[in-house]
């Protein structure tokens, strides 16, 4: 038996309150029962994306949401931009091409952020372009993208922003109407605070002029089927019926705090973070560091070995680094039901596990960072 702490980016913990919710009996979706609880969570998202514009769910994962805004929006042969920099960016540009849809990639390095002014350009020279695809907060290197400034420049064009803001959203400041920003896909798993399996997706009005016009074949994901069965506080196929029941008290709990209070809250947690890597002389990964996961470079190719070691041994999961950067990098997440002791734990049992794999280091400065940062608030 061991206790088990994820701080991992994606699932994340879930609170009691909501987990007992996913214990309920199921109700049956086409009753006015569960349609009462669907009016209410799908207003309650609305809150949560900041837009006015309906969110639509569906049972997928995070995926999947990014695959319905690309079937939904364009048809074989549309020219499109992905502005990746990193491996969820670059998962846009897969997609795309799965469907013959031709990419125009603005992508940078891993690590760094997308740059807004080359976006601008290839649109300038682009003018057909139907779609501009990015990344909110970048889970796989640990960046933000400045958002607002890339809808600034989009809504000027014909194009539509797409953004996926899977890992981001309730974990830091995001606005979808203010920031202009056409289709933003989310899942259930990490700052909702809610097991996987359920898929978000909101659509502009610009945005859904486009659906009007796309070819891509589809079914499932046939997001006019959802706008219909909206209407009538349904979903077209059996929705995960106990995500929904549980998803209602998750955004009671964000509403009682506050949407931009959780956001300054995990601005703490971040800071807090930052500040402990600092003191363990683990260099941030990163041009801009979001506030949901704070990516560090470990000592040479131990990196998979520390996340092995902590969740093994301490029960701690963490997690490394994906493609290129496997084995260099830990990412230590700071999202969905995450407070500062399990951000303490994380650090202690992250001191003792490099002191194990013969790192110098000095015990428990990590954690007297973090809390330096913590109770000076
Ligand atoms: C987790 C994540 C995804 C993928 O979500 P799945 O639920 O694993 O399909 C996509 N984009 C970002 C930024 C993510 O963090």
């Amino acid at each position: 038996m061991m206790k088990h702490y994820l701080l991992t980016p994606g699932p994340t913990p879930i609170p009691p309150e909501v987990a007992l919710k996913e214990a309920l009996p199921i109700l049956h979706h086409r009753t006015s029962e569960f349609g009462a609880i669907y009016k209410d969570v799908a207003e309650g998202l609305e809150y949560v994306f900041q837009t006015r514009n309906k969110v639509y769910m569906f049972a997928a994962s995070g995926t999947g949401a990014m695959e319905m805004a690309v079937v939904n929006l364009l048809s074989p042969g549309d020219e499109v931009i992905v502005a990746s920099c990193g491996n969820f960016g670059d998962r846009w540009m897969k997609i795309a091409q799965g469907y013959g849809v031709k990419v125009i990639s603005v992508s940078v390095e891993w690590g760094k952020v997308v740059k807004p002014a080359e976006i601008e350009k290839v649109l300038k020279e682009n003018p057909n372009i139907k779609a501009v695809f990015t990344t909110f907060t970048e889970t796989s290197t640990g960046v933000v993208n400045d958002i607002r400034i890339v809808g600034e420049i989009v809504s000027k064009t014909n194009a539509v922003l797409v953004v996926d803001a899977i890992s981001g959203l309730v974990g830091q400041e995001f606005r979808t109407d203010d920031w202009k920003v056409d289709i933003v896909v989310a899942g259930s798993q990490k700052g909702f605070m809610l097991a996987p399996g359920l898929a978000f997706i909101t659509l502009s009005d610009k945005a859904w002029k486009l659906v009007e016009t796309s070819k891509i074949p589809k079914f499932y994901f046939d997001i006019k089927k959802y706008r219909k069965s909206y209407t009538i506080n349904e979903t077209p196929f059996t929705p995960p019926v106990t995500l929904i029941v549980a998803l209602k008290e998750s955004i009671r709990l964000i509403k009682e705090r506050g949407l931009e209070n959780m956001w300054n809250d995990y601005k703490l947690l971040a800071k807090a973070a930052r500040a402990g890597m600092k003191a363990l002389r683990l260099e941030l990964f990163g041009e801009v560091p979001c506030e949901v996961v704070t990516s560090v470079f470990v000592p040479v190719e131990i990196g998979d070995k520390i996340v092995k070691t902590l969740r093994e041994k301490y029960g701690v999961s963490i997690a490394g680094g994906q493609g290129d950067l496997k084995g260099k990098i830990i990412r230590f997440a700071h999202m969905g039901y995450i407070g500062k002791a399990d951000l303490l734990v994380g650090f202690a049992c992250l001191e003792m596990v490099l002191v194990e794999l013969g790192v110098k280091i000095e015990k428990g400065k990590a954690v007297a960072a973090a809390e330096e940062v913590l109770l000076n608030v």
